[in-house]
């Protein structure tokens, strides 16, 4: 084949190809079979690889994305990207139409779903997609091409070499959006961001294995035909997908009656036809957040012109009570106890669902990214029942065009610089005074070791003199220093003294759990002392022995544990372990060192004698008690005295300890003949009085 026939039958390839992705894609009716257009991709990309100088920017073969990294450099907007005034109602819609009529009393209205997708805008030259942008601050976006083309419902060549710009929205099904959010490490809170979040990914390729699809719903040309419909319908022909879920609301209409391909509604019927839409709503395939009403007639929109913020020639109607509407006026970093720096948009307090809301978290850079947010926008803020309040999406850019928050380089507590693992970004200097600050809060809390006489403001303080460096130092340093701070006296240093060395007391259940580490939170701790693990040595060696099955052969504990357990009690490497304070860094040498000072890393044997008095029992525990918080305090004691103690009521099961509100278990135990202790008998059993 000479490089002139290649050329010539890549191109009818293209273009047969071109027009089954046409098909199939937009117009859903498919004229070929899944193994006969397999057929002619793949005849492509083999002449393509032989003659890559005749691969076009537009060959079909470019839908499959690449491996290559990307910038996402930002380009300045040359078409006008402006946001929509809203109405929550129908009063609010008719004010609108009747504003719109004294401009232009001909003048017909379109309705389009308003799709809760992320916003894009397409440049075409000569028919051949150039350039895809991202909404951004209004003037600026990302140029996200290569990651756009691998949509197969935006066109990489259209039907006529037009040289136009389109706007649209990009979007993922529901049913695709949720099969493919489940499971993931940080799963996005919706549809929307999920697909925002998939377009800015830095290979093509992984954009090209999310089933992202277009609706185009604005056209920017040199010689526009005279109505929005005419122009919607005008794009069809080129080739794009536009929402056939569109109508034209007229005076006079007959009910058979469309317009140019479109629904027409009579205008005594548009408030019907907007309740019925919003009705519809949940049914759909994809997420709308509304309608939008547009005036048809492109002069009309020329004649009402603009604010400053919005078109005057259309409007969002939305479905919703108005969401908490505040304006972000800094975002600043925190560092967790593990060393992970999460964004916190600070924004004017705004009352929401019965509290008043003042700092939201952005989770990543990820998140800030899919909603393209900025300090000084003004943003929707969600709050769902119990879970904790969400920036859901930017209302309106900053009118000073502030760039998408980034990042910054380092550790606002410590200087480090960050590093980036997966989606979120650590601090990894683990002395850094922010996570040892809350590393401590942890440790102290009322859920962990419960210290008497220490609370967050001591320890705030303790590490802000540099007292305490990391929780070992607590049983170091000496209370008597805390004299003559404001707030201390003789009494309040004894209390903490006391307190922590009562803390060393504290079951070995209780005490590996507040140390934080990652997985080993009191329900681990829980499953590992009842498979046996009774002391901190026998899980070192079950760690040393390199077999994660040790961990994933215990119920309830899996693969992710298992692993995260052998990482993060591991030996250190000899190198570390020679130098004293990276030592005391890792879990084993703070272990080590809380050893030293009297904390419990076994589970005690009651009293001296050894007696063991729930020899062979085996308690299970429901419900909450007065004397033991946590629960973990009486699972301990029933331990001490040689019981054991597991999650669940079974054939194996000798006594159930019943506090309050532990229904279903009481009753199958009670079904199963199991002895049921409450509260004041287990207090009697082990000696000491209900008081
Ligand atoms: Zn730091």
């Amino acid at each position: 084949m000479t490089e002139r026939q290649a050329a010539a039958e890549i191109e009818r390839l293209s273009a047969e190809i071109r027009r089954h992705e046409h098909a199939y894609h937009v117009l859903d009716r498919p004229e070929t079979s899944d193994a006969e257009f397999d057929g002619l991709f793949e005849t492509l990309v083999e002449l393509e690889s032989r003659y890559p100088e005749l691969a076009g920017a537009d060959s079909p073969t470019r839908r499959v994305g690449s491996d290559l990294t990307q910038e996402l450099p930002e380009v300045e907007h040359t078409v006008p990207v402006l946001s929509l005034d809203k109405a929550y109602d129908m009063a609010g819609v008719e004010r609108w139409m009747a504003k719109a009529r004294a401009a232009d009393p001909a003048t017909a209205f379109v309705v389009e779903e308003k799709i809760d997708g992320t916003s894009i805008l397409l440049h075409y030259r000569d028919g051949v997609l150039e350039r895809a942008v991202t909404r951004g601050n209004g003037r600026t976006g990302n140029d996200v091409t290569a990651n756009v083309r691998t949509i197969r419902t935006v066109p990489l060549r259209l039907h006529a070499p037009e040289t136009l710009a389109v706007r649209g929205e990009i979007f993922i099904r529901r049913g695709a959006f949720e099969v493919l959010n489940a499971g993931v490490e940080t799963p996005y809170a919706n549809a929307r961001n999920f697909a925002a979040g998939s377009l800015r990914r830095v290979k093509s390729r992984d954009v090209a294995a999310v089933p992202l699809e277009i609706f185009v719903y604005e056209g920017f040309m040199a010689d526009p035909p005279p109505t929005h419909t005419a122009l919607l319908s005008q794009l069809r022909r080129l080739g794009f997908r536009v929402n056939p879920a569109t109508a034209v609301i007229r005076e006079d209409a007959a009910s058979a009656d469309r317009s140019n391909g479109f629904a027409v509604i009579d205008t005594a019927a548009a408030a019907k036809y907007v309740a019925e839409r919003a009705a519809a709503r949940p049914n759909l395939a994809y997420d709308i957040d509304g309608l939008v009403l547009k005036v048809d007639r492109l002069a009309a929109r020329e004649a009402m012109g603009s604010t400053e913020h919005h078109p005057r020639w259309a409007i969002a109607v939305k479905f919703d009570a108005p969401e908490g509407v505040s304006v972000v006026r800094s975002i600043q970093v925190q560092v967790g106890r593990t060393g992970r720096v999460t964004p916190v948009a600070r924004i004017d307090p705004v009352p929401i669902a019965g509290s008043t809301i003042a700092n939201v978290t952005l989770h990543n850079q990820d998140y800030v990214d899919s909603l393209e947010l900025a300090v000084g926008d003004t943003v929707a803020v969600s709050k769902r029942g119990d879970v904790i309040p969400a920036v859901e999406r930017v209302l309106e850019k900053d009118p000073e065009g502030q760039p998408v928050w980034r990042m910054p380089p380092e550790c606002p507590s410590c200087r480090s610089t960050l590093t980036v693992q997966g989606a979120h970004s650590f601090c990894p200097n683990s002395g850094c005074r922010d996570q040892v600050r809350g590393r401590l809060r942890f440790f102290i809390a009322r859920d962990q070791m419960d210290i008497a006489g220490l609370g967050p403001a001591t320890i705030d303080l303790l590490v802000d003199r540099g007292w305490v460096r990391d929780v070992a130092d607590l049983y170091r340093f000496d209370p008597e220093r805390l004299l003559g701070e404001e707030g201390f006296g003789e009494r309040s240093v004894a209390a903490l003294a006391a307190g922590i060395e009562a803390s060393k007391a504290k079951p070995f259940a209780i005490v590996l759990a507040a140390l934080g580490l990652p997985e080993l939170g009191p329900k681990v701790t829980d499953l590992l002392l009842q498979a046996g693990f009774r002391d901190i040595d026998s899980l070192y060696a079950a760690v040393d022995s390199g077999d994660p099955e040790v961990f994933t052969g215990i119920d309830g504990i899996g693969e992710r544990t298992a692993a995260s357990i052998m990482r993060h009690l591991r030996r250190p490497d000899p190198l570390t372990g020679s130098r004293m304070a990276t030592w005391r860094a890792t879990p084993r040498g703070l272990i080590a060192a809380l050893r030293a000072r009297g904390l419990r890393f076994a589970v005690e044997p009651a009293g001296t004698d050894g007696e063991q008095p729930f020899a062979g029992q085996t308690w299970c525990i429901t419900g909450s008690f007065e004397a033991f918080k946590p629960r973990a305090l009486a699972a301990e004691e029933i331990r001490m005295r040689g019981g054991t103690v597991t999650g669940a009521v079974s054939g194996a099961t000798t006594h159930l300890l019943a506090g309050n509100g532990g229904g279903g278990k009481a009753t199958k135990a009670e079904a199963a003949g199991v002895l049921i202790v409450d509260e004041r008998a287990f207090l009697r059993l082990l000696g000491r009085s209900a008081g």
